[in-house]
């Protein structure tokens, strides 16, 4: 089968289809989106050698949900220790993630997952919506480590997709949210969604309870210590692959809290989509074939680009 694989540089390959094991489910994979984490695979992050590709949605050729088209939580667990008893194999030091740590990814024409991973894509879903159930997750992630309440004040660094994604569900919370980016088009499209936004500025100061840091970019973190109020708290959600330098004084005299947070639960977010609380599928820039994968990353990394899909 055709894969896209990374070790040290991106290359087409045809590797052979995996072959399930007990409990896992065979999945032909119909669409795929090009994640900032992909991007910062490609330069080193995690040091992943394999198929790459985490964001897809697929038909279920054999297992449990035969038939069916489906979405999967990345994370697989050894399904025995603590956390994976307590339904956080997101958390098990054994795990594996797919397309990103010891499992093939999404880049490929069939990938396998445990049955437990897969949820039914609901009917009022498109593909192309699917596609971002990992990302609203992701995004509902907040939600389930802090309390937003009405009454505070959130701001988001970063205008991009996971940006974009991460407004929308804060805003259910009905607290003031503002998104702070540095390209207007993607400003703008937080305009057309009722979202607070303006140009990244150095000298808004101390305004915030919450900061939630996404722009993939180190400097995005000084501006939300900057943005912080004292005793506020910092959500981390760029994966840098090289190390964060910052003044770490402001941190400590001002109590600041900074929280890492990664994946969520898929269940809900295919719920936000289904009901249509939030909106995706503007956050389409181009779809590729997969054979033209070396435009669509050339894409991806483009300024104006939000989410590139691949074809499979
Ligand atoms: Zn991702
Ligand atoms: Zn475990």
């Amino acid at each position: 089968m055709k894969a896209i694989f990374y070790d040290k540089k991106l290359e087409l390959r045809d590797i052979p289809k995996p072959i399930i094991k007990k409990g896992e489910s065979l999945i032909k994979v119909l669409l795929a989106g090009i994640c900032k984490t992909d991007i910062e695979i490609t330069k080193g992050y995690m040091n992943f050698k394999g198929v790459i590709g985490h964001e897809f949605v697929g038909m279920v050729e054999e297992g449990k949900l035969k038939g069916k088209k489906v979405v999967g939580e990345i994370n697989i667990g050894c399904g025995v220790c603590d956390f994976c008893e307590k339904g956080l194999s997101r958390h098990c030091v054994n795990r594996s993630v797919l397309g990103i740590y010891k499992r093939d990814g999404a880049f490929a024409e069939y990938i396998t997952l445990p049955d437990a991973n897969i949820y039914s894509v609901p009917n009022n879903i498109s593909d192309l919506e699917a596609v971002f159930t990992e990302p609203v997750a992701a995004s509902l992630e907040i939600l389930e480590q802090i309390k937003i309440t009405p009454d505070s004040r959130t701001a988001v660094v970063g205008d991009g997709r996971i940006g974009q994604i991460i407004a929308q569900v804060i805003k259910l919370t009905g607290c003031y949210i503002k998104v702070y980016g540095n390209n207007k088009k993607k400003l703008e499209l937080l305009e057309k969604l009722n979202i607070n936004n303006d140009i990244l500025c150095e000298n808004i100061k101390n305004k915030y309870d919450f900061v939630v840091e996404c722009s993939g970019n180190p400097k995005g973190f000084e501006t939300a210590l900057n943005l912080v109020k004292p005793r506020g708290k910092i959500i981390l959600k760029s994966t840098f692959a090289a190390p964060l330098k910052f003044a770490a004084s402001k941190v400590v005299v001002d109590e600041i809290t900074i929280l890492g947070s990664r994946c969520g639960r898929f269940q809900p977010a295919l719920r936000l989509l289904a009901n249509r609380l939030i909106k995706v599928d503007y956050l389409v820039s181009k779809v590729f074939p997969v054979e033209e994968y070396v435009n669509a990353f050339k894409y991806a990394k483009k300024k104006d680009t939000l989410k590139v899909l691949l074809k499979i």
